[in-house]
């Protein structure tokens, strides 16, 4: 298939010249293909079209058949013919478009036959010609009234449903978080009997206050959506929280990580229900210099109190993080057998396998254990009693916490 060749350069031409476009425009978006259909370039009164000579006979593109041809477009570019209605739609077509070349995909240049081939391409004759032209005065009607093709419409439905979805869980993750910074319990005993005003939690009533200080979006939320579908329920406050402390922990993981090495403190205690958990520090040295002691977690002590199990937590807990115990430089716990013993202590256990990660006693602990021994002495045990009432005014003063 020949395409014709450029009769000028493409500098000499208009950007709207449809030799220029009439290959790539399936590509365009509805807005360009609109404004390439309404500013196609024709030649003015005066434009000299060139003169080929054909079996001896001068011949050129005649400029009446633009006006008896509305769908026709004129190529400075190859010095020939186009039918804009087939070049910008004919490809929706189908397969059918593959029989239509010239006019379609290569200019119409033989200007001998040209009048007959312009009236056989005419309304009612051709097949991809009223196909395209159908289509075309579609898109032109549809774009000029600003009207959206369904499939968008259906799409931006979906992206306001995204939108809207996105700020009502905003509106419960700030509560959420709120709770979390000022350390406020979510709820009470239940919080999910909206007949008894007494059981709200926490949570429900700070909802209930960003409504009532206007934000209307979770308004319309709680007073619409199906009960199934509230988010607010405990199931779904649990998962918010965790996924609050996921991406805390992502990105302290990154933090820990950007300064490679760490220490590891560790110690464990009973809960409320009596379980043992161990809750795991790591402590770094951030890029702006500080040094940092950052709370990881709980770990349930599932498989005991063996310096064994709480090897297993603590390095578990570690690998968790993204990190490598290669990287850890220190250990620090109380001086319990099971965290200190030479043997079979934790940190023993650990520093067997990566020497670096060196066990120090916690200073806390020590100090703890030799205040309990020198307690017997009179002085020290006045001297306690002193420091713990100075601690008592200090914490209990109204303002210590804006200090
Ligand atoms: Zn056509």
């Amino acid at each position: 298939m020949t395409r014709g060749d450029p009769v000028c350069r493409r500098e000499d031409c208009s950007p709207f010249d449809i030799g220029l476009v009439f290959d790539e425009i399936h590509n365009y978006s509805p807005h360009q293909k609109l404004e390439f259909v309404e500013n196609v370039w024709k030649p003015g009164e005066l434009f000299d079209f060139p003169v080929s000579m054909k079996n001896g006979k001068s011949r050129k593109f005649v400029s009446g058949w633009l006006k008896r041809f509305p769908w026709l477009a004129y190529s400075k570019y190859f010095d020939g013919a186009f039918c804009l209605a087939c070049v910008c739609f004919g490809v929706q077509c189908g397969r059918n478009a593959n029989k239509l070349d010239k006019l379609l995909k290569s200019p119409l240049t033989n200007w001998t036959s040209a009048a007959s081939r312009l009236t056989k391409h005419s309304l009612g004759n051709c097949e991809i010609h009223n196909f395209s032209m159908t289509a075309m005065n579609d898109f032109k009607r549809m774009m000029q009234r600003g009207a959206v093709p369904i499939d968008q419409q259906l799409n931006n439905i979906v992206q306001q449903q995204i939108a809207r979805n996105r700020e009502i869980l905003k509106s419960l993750f700030k509560t959420i978080i709120f709770c979390g910074k000022n350390n406020i319990p979510l709820r009470g005993r239940r919080d999910d009997d909206p007949t008894n005003a007494a059981l709200t939690g926490n949570f429900q009533a700070l909802l209930e206050f960003r409504v009532d200080s206007g934000d209307q979006t979770l308004q319309q939320h709680l007073d619409t959506a199906p009960r199934n579908v509230t988010y607010i329920s405990k199931t779904i406050q649990n998962e918010m929280i965790e996924t609050v402390g996921a991406h805390i922990l992502n990105d302290l993981s990154q933090e820990i990580r950007n300064s490679k090495y760490f220490s590891v403190m560790a110690d464990e205690a009973a809960d409320i229900s009596n379980k043992e958990n161990v809750s795991v520090v790591i402590r770094f040295l951030d890029t702006t210099k500080t040094i940092r002691e950052e709370f990881i977690g709980y770990y349930i002590c599932e498989e005991g109190l063996t310096g064994e199990a709480i090897k297993d937590i603590i390095t578990a807990a570690v690998a968790n993080l993204g990190l490598t115990m290669e990287d850890c430089r220190g250990q620090c716990y109380d001086g319990a057998g099971n965290m200190a013993g030479r043997l079979n202590g934790a940190s023993s256990l650990i520093s067997a396998e990566h020497e670096k990660a060196i066990y120090v006693h916690c200073m806390n602990h020590r100090l703890n254990l030799c205040i309990a021994d020198t307690c017997q002495l009179p002085i020290v045990r006045n001297m306690m009693d002193i420091v713990q009432r100075f601690l008592i005014f200090l914490t209990t003063l109204p303002s210590i916490n804006n200090i």
